[in-house]
């Protein structure tokens, strides 16, 4: 079993044993994501780009920043769970279609949008 789906299984199992599946529609999933991506954003809030990278590197920080995101992979898993997606596949799809967006000789340091380039 992939690590992927190892920790599909744990969150799916974790999830069984308290019986909330009836709580973990997609949309419902979707919002609480959108909501643990948003108390990252949280952490970062009223910082400039400076404050967050020292920030980053406090131990204090990167607590409640590994917590997120462990949120945001616990619903991740889950959604896509519900929604019978494959993530490895699905990112795999993914990672090819942005290399072909983004050829490494034409975006190379630039940050501009991959319709800027494709024309
Ligand atoms: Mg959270």
């Amino acid at each position: 079993m992939s690590e992927l789906k190892e920790l599909q299984a744990r969150v799916v199992e974790f999830r069984e044993r308290r019986d909330w599946a009836q709580f973990h529609h997609p949309k419902e999933l979707a919002s609480a994501l959108s909501i643990e991506v948003a108390e990252i954003m949280e952490l970062f809030r009223f910082k400039t780009a400076e404050e967050v990278q020292r920030l980053i590197q406090e131990p204090s920080l990167k607590n409640e920043l590994g917590a997120e995101l462990a949120d945001t992979l616990f619903l991740l898993l889950l959604l896509a769970f519900e929604s019978e997606i494959d993530l490895r596949s699905a990112f795999d799809k993914k990672l090819l279609l942005l290399e072909e967006r983004y050829p490494v000789e034409k975006v190379r340091g630039r940050s501009d949008k991959w319709t800027e380039y494709s024309s």
